[in-house]
């Protein structure tokens, strides 16, 4: 029988079909964001005024750093940390193959080598073991991903830095929010970046941020994201007056607006509760769906609480007929809106057409043939939650016939 007739006259849940595709992520504005930027739009400054310096400080408070840079993306801001630990041509940086390409862009930026190590096949985080396995007399850093708000085994890559004098840049992305041993992401590592783009915790439009407790970093940093230029009297090294200003460094136009910080600001006030809000819908997934034969829902190590950016379920094609690809088409045509991430990033035509193979990190390979991504933003209703199970059953029950 073609299993694609009749789509449209599920009844899920006893309701009809959803008229609009819910997507699996969405940004959450108020009021209180708004008039942040129209306070803003009617200030002195519209860039490189006081509300970047004091949404830093708002997200170096929440995270437990000392310093926070703001950049005009999360990408900026990796090639800044990247820059900061001093990656040059021919140096190695380890990191997880299961992420989104700017994690190891950062690295070719800086003329350096991004090589992959495998991923634990229960978290879906780089493996410290397969780590240590990678470690050349090259290599000066790591940059461990905190995949789908699950923070990494940061204390095991600390000790791994700290006996191979390596920097630790956790691309904590998708974990703003998230603990690890009870801390937070952000004073886990030397540099931990957040990124602020609308599919993530909080966001500024676009916009990044490097977290850390090194006023060294900091500098470097700050420089980096404005050509390289210092006004500070303590770092010239001359002075033809108050108008003098120096370029030390090669660095970018990388700034945030103050437009974009002031929102940042005003999001950050309700992180707490959107987190919250993500880890509700996580439990009422996993609720509903663990135990289902054919659907692996995502395991939770004790060390950490997820601040859930994504929620991943597997499709094992032995018990259910076309796996995760007809999962994805009968979901898309149920209108809901379920992604994949990611593609391993070595495998991009890019990376291929600069030498690296196609199969690298078997876990990694077979995480990606069975992922997929289902909705979670913290504007979903109750009832969009219900959608999205329902939806997953019926699919359930589809291919298992
Ligand atoms: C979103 C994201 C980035 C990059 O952030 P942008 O702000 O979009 O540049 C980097 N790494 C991961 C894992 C991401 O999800």
């Amino acid at each position: 029988m073609d299993q694609q007739v009749g789509f449209d006259s599920f009844a899920l849940g006893g309701s009809e079909m959803r008229e609009k595709m819910l997507p699996y992520g969405c940004q959450q504005i108020d009021d209180d964001d708004v008039a942040a930027v129209v306070d803003i739009l009617r200030s002195a400054w519209l860039t490189q005024g006081p509300a970047i310096e004091r949404f830093e400080r708002d997200i170096a408070d929440y995270s437990g750093a000392k310093h926070a840079v703001a950049f005009a993306n999360g990408t900026a801001a990796l090639h800044g940390a990247c820059y900061a630990a001093g990656i040059g041509q021919g140096d190695e940086v380890i990191t997880s193959p299961l992420t989104f390409v700017a994690s190891s862009n950062c690295v070719l930026y800086c003329g350096g080598k991004p090589v992959f190590a495998d991923i634990r096949p229960d978290t879906y985080n780089l493996d410290p073991q397969a780590v240590l396995e990678q470690i050349t007399d090259k290599t000066k850093a790591i940059i461990p991903v905190d995949f789908s708000g699950q923070p990494a085994e940061m204390d095991a890559f600390s000790a791994i830095a700290r006996d191979h004098g390596l920097v630790v840049i956790e691309d904590a992305a998708h974990s703003l929010g998230a603990e690890y041993g009870g801390r937070r992401t952000g004073s886990l590592a030397d540099m931990t970046m957040f990124s602020f783009h609308p599919v993530k915790h909080i966001t500024t439009g676009e916009g990044g941020i490097i977290v850390t407790d090194s006023a060294e970093y900091a500098d470097r940093l700050r420089a980096f994201r404005s050509h390289g230029i210092t006004r500070d009297p303590g770092q010239l090294l001359r002075n033809d007056g108050p108008w003098y200003y120096e370029m030390q460094s090669l660095g970018y136009n990388y700034r945030i607006t103050d437009l974009q910080a002031a929102l940042g600001s005003s999001q950050l006030k309700k992180l707490d509760t959107f987190v919250a809000r993500r880890r509700e819908i996580a439990a009422a997934y996993t609720g509903a769906l663990a135990g289902v034969p054919g659907l692996q829902v995502p395991y939770q190590h004790p060390d950490t609480n997820s601040s859930w950016h994504l929620y991943v379920l597997r499709w094992k094609k032995d018990i259910l007929p076309g796996g995760r690809d007809r999962a994805f088409d009968i979901l898309r045509s149920l209108n809901i809106g379920v992604h994949v991430h990611y593609i391993p990033v070595y495998q991009q035509p890019y990376y291929q057409s600069i030498g690296y193979e196609t199969t690298v990190c078997s876990h990694a390979e077979a995480y990606y043939s069975e992922a997929l991504s289902l909705p979670i933003f913290p504007g979903m209703t109750d009832r969009d939650v219900q959608d999205v199970i329902d939806a997953v059953l019926e699919t359930v029950n589809l291919l298992a016939i």
